[in-house]
């Protein structure tokens, strides 16, 4: 083996986009990857949360108010975040929506809406960013799943099809993009809580018991758990890492 010559964890010299970074999950990953070296842009549609959030990250942060949904301004918002800021090594597709439903209610509308922010925008900006680490030879792609795409969830028939296609995804991009030294991984959250999860869980509580139940350690995660393993995926510790889904749940996924 090797004698590494610096922390393998480390993200020093790294610059990441995290769509959704200026809450929940998003946030904490960029908290975990700021605390590991990185530099960091976030997206979200609204200014304020990302402007809270930059101004508690500090220097090693900045943002970009962006809708992922208008695909075809994708490539553009890449263009000029490298232009300004150099370019992007690590891409962490967290930015996401849930509809909490019985399948027969959801109309082909709101079916759309998921998948357009959960799969379509997904793939927009991977191809817009994974285009240019394919030609540097260098890059690091995350995408944020879900239980959802492991086991049978009841009411969120939208929101399991996008994560079920996003898993999907890893792997083909993994298989074409691996050769060019560009790795694709997912990770896959338990219930973690945030706003996101509060609100499928609030107002029901035999569905937050059932997600308990089957979940070993007993409760709960919170986003630095998922943030933690981003660090590790997108570090040089995960040089062999690539077309995997890493569940950070507590157990549920394994849970009886
Ligand atoms: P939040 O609702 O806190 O975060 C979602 C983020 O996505 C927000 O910052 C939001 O910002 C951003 N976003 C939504 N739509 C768009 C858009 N069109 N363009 C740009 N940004 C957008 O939820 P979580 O932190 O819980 O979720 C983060 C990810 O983790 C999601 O992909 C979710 O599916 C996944 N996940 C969460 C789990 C949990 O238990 N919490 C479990 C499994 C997966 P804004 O509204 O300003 O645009």
């Amino acid at each position: 083996m090797q004698t590494p010559t610096q922390i393998p964890f480390s993200l020093t010299n790294q610059r990441a986009l995290i769509t959704g970074g200026g809450t929940g999950i998003g946030l904490a990953i960029a908290q975990c990857m700021v605390a590991a070296g990185a530099q960091v842009i976030l997206t979200g549609r609204r200014e304020e949360p990302l402007q809270e959030a930059v101004a508690g990250l500090g220097e090693a942060a900045t943002y970009s108010v962006s809708d992922i949904t208008q695909l075809d301004t994708l490539d553009g918002l890449v263009d000029r975040l490298e232009a300004t800021h150099g370019p992007i090594d690590i891409l962490v597709n967290n930015a996401g929506i849930n509809l909490k439903k019985p399948a027969l209610e959801v109309t082909d509308e709101e079916f759309s809406r998921i998948i357009q922010t959960n799969l379509n925008a997904v793939f927009a900006l991977t191809r817009a960013c994974g285009r240019r680490m394919v030609e540097r030879k260098n890059g690091c792609i995350l995408m944020i799943s879900s239980m959802a795409a492991y086991y049978g969830i009841d009411r969120v028939v939208a929101y399991a099809a996008s994560k079920s296609a996003v898993e999907g995804m890893v792997k083909v991009l993994a298989s074409e993009f691996s050769g060019h030294n560009v790795r694709v991984n997912a990770i896959a959250p338990g219930f973690i809580e945030t706003d996101m999860s509060r609100k499928a869980m609030n107002g029901d509580p035999a569905r937050r018991d059932r997600a308990l139940r089957r979940t070993p350690m007993g409760h709960f995660g919170k986003p630095d758990d998922i943030g933690w393993a981003a660090v590790f995926l997108a570090s040089g510790a995960a040089k062999y890492v690539t077309g995997a889904s890493l569940p950070v749940d507590g157990g549920n996924s394994i849970g009886f």
